[in-house]
């Protein structure tokens, strides 16, 4: 994989260069941190995906989340020849599912998981695009423990410092490749 020797402050900047505010969207008063530069610029791309699996050689499964975290997980089970798991929106799996539910800033929102996805006293690793409030991860983290699985950290490209929401994940490893 390309990147090599790539370190930890080289990797902040070539996010900070390749992820773009995109004001008001999807509504007003948000900011948008848009991936799809960086996701379109190959040798960056796969630095970035070499980054987020550094200290996860042990996992067994690699949770993503519906839609941008697919992009990455997938590409960093691969690399640490782990496994894949989808984490969705509900409604979207086939077969049955656990699911969990949390606070949107108004409203509730659901995700899913396939209750035979992950085997009690697998490790796993849950890896999303952004980490905002906290609210999506910390769901994530609920429906990993509630298969019987260990959750081995959560990693993310980018942390919404001022959201606080590492708060909301008191007991796991977050890193953050980039804070803003
Ligand atoms: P939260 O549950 O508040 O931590 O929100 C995290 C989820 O919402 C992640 O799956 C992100 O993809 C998405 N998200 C939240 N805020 C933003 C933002 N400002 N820009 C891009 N994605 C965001």
């Amino acid at each position: 994989m390309s990147g090599a020797g790539t370190g930890t402050a080289d990797i902040a900047e070539l996010l900070r260069a390749r992820i773009r505010d995109i004001p008001d969207y999807p509504q007003p008063g948000i900011v948008f941190k848009d991936i799809t530069p960086l996701l379109a610029d190959g040798p960056a791309f796969a630095a970035t995906v070499a980054e987020m699996a550094v200290g996860h050689a042990d996992v067994d499964k690699v949770a993503g989340i519906e839609a941008r975290g697919f992009i990455l997980a997938a590409p960093v089970a691969y690399a640490l020849n782990a496994g894949f798991v989808p984490v969705r929106k509900q409604g979207k799996l086939p077969a049955a599912t656990y699911a969990q539910s949390y606070a949107l800033e108004y409203g509730t929102a659901t995700l899913e998981v396939h209750t035979d996805a992950f085997a009690p006293g697998e490790r796993v690793l849950i890896v999303d695009d952004v980490l905002a409030t906290g609210g999506t991860a910390a769901a994530t983290a609920e429906l990993v423990r509630r298969c019987g699985a260990t959750l081995d950290g959560i990693v993310v490209l980018l942390e919404l410092d001022f959201l606080q929401g590492r708060a909301k994940l008191p007991e796991l490893p977050v890193r953050a490749l980039l804070t803003v």
